[in-house]
């Protein structure tokens, strides 16, 4: 009971990337980037072995954003051109890269590192993508008659690698949608149609990720402006609930998420986010604990895995090694309480 998971991203040391920032620059190249990035993510395999998690992953040392790992060898993409964009329905403006041509996938681009990552643990391996709504509000398009129609398009590549990485030995394979918090009536149209596509015939555990993004400055001045209940989740989980997907993954420990909302989603296991993700404060225990115990109120405790709001990228390693421990204790602590 109260298998425990990150949502997937930690930070990257200090000797591999800029620390604390969201788009770091790399401080290796060539080979030895790669070395760093198997180095890294061997350090954090340990980290979450020691912290007594049960579902582990990279930490996604080998990508500098969530995004941008599976997007850098897809073909039809023009890099140089950027164009400027509001991003999450205007929260961030963004100069993108720009789909100025057919999107293709010549070759897979977490698969090798997948099978390495699988030989160095003995525990259920998560490997994260980036969700199709999500990458189309990452980039412009100047191609595709409609963002629907790219979205199903990175959906088929999308469905390439994930079946790839299955094939590598991946247990649980997530994609991350924080975009289904912001077009609602959208994901219901063509954002969970396109993540059925990308889900296609896999066999492993399969998650979606909806959050309300990193702790960083920009959205927690959008988190001022939703007010007292933050409803987004209601309108979309009925849909999610119907969908084939297996887990969900949501953002709950210090939100304002009202908790009967997990009460929508009754056939699906629930990745409640025990774990807040803003900057400078360390959870206890005894709160991590407390945070599983409410949302277990609400929904069956054996389909409840504790996990991270969000990604840890932009934390220090420091407070995320702590909250890692934080999270593994407190689900120790929750399991006797129960
Ligand atoms: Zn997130």
């Amino acid at each position: 009971m109260f298998r425990t998971t990150t949502v997937g991203s930690l930070p990257k040391p200090d000797w591999l990337a800029e620390p604390e920032t969201l788009w770091p620059a790399w401080r290796l190249s060539g080979d030895a980037l790669h070395d760093g990035q198997r180095r890294a993510a061997l350090e954090w395999l340990r980290e979450q072995e020691n912290a007594g998690l049960d579902i582990v992953g990279d930490g996604e040392q080998f990508r500098i954003h969530f995004v941008h790992g599976f997007l850098e060898d897809i073909e039809g993409i023009d890099w140089s051109l950027k164009t400027r964009m509001g991003i999450r329905n205007n929260r961030y403006e963004a100069d993108v890269p720009t789909v100025t041509g057919p999107l293709s996938r010549p070759r897979p681009r977490h698969v090798d590192d997948a099978r390495w990552l699988r030989s160095q643990t003995h525990l259920p391996l998560k490997i994260t993508l980036p969700g199709p709504m999500t990458l189309c509000d990452t980039l412009a398009n100047a191609h595709y008659a409609q963002r629907a129609d790219m979205a199903m398009r990175f959906a088929e590549l999308l469905n390439e690698e994930a079946l790839a990485i299955e094939a590598a030995g991946a247990d649980v394979i997530q994609f991350d949608e924080p975009a289904f918090n912001v077009f609602l009536e959208e994901v219901r149209e063509w954002g969970l149609p396109a993540l059925e596509r990308a889900m296609r015939g896999l066999k492993v555990t399969t998650v979606v990720h909806i959050c309300y993004g990193y702790g960083i400055e920009a959205n927690i001045q959008w988190k001022s402006t939703l007010g007292d209940s933050w409803r987004q989740y209601e309108q979309i989980f009925p849909w999610i609930n119907a969908s084939s997907v297996q887990q969900v993954s949501l953002e709950f420990a210090g939100s304002k998420v009202p908790h009967d909302v997990l009460r929508l989603l009754p056939d699906k296991e629930l990745l409640i986010g025990a774990i807040e993700v803003l900057p400078g404060r360390l959870e206890s225990a005894e709160e991590v604990a407390h945070n599983i115990l409410e949302a277990s109120r609400h929904v069956d405790s054996s389909r409840l895995l504790p996990c991270t709001n969000c990604g840890m990228a932009p934390l220090s390693a420091e407070l995320a090694r702590g909250k890692l421990r934080a999270l593994g204790a407190g689900a120790k602590l929750a399991r006797q309480k129960i």
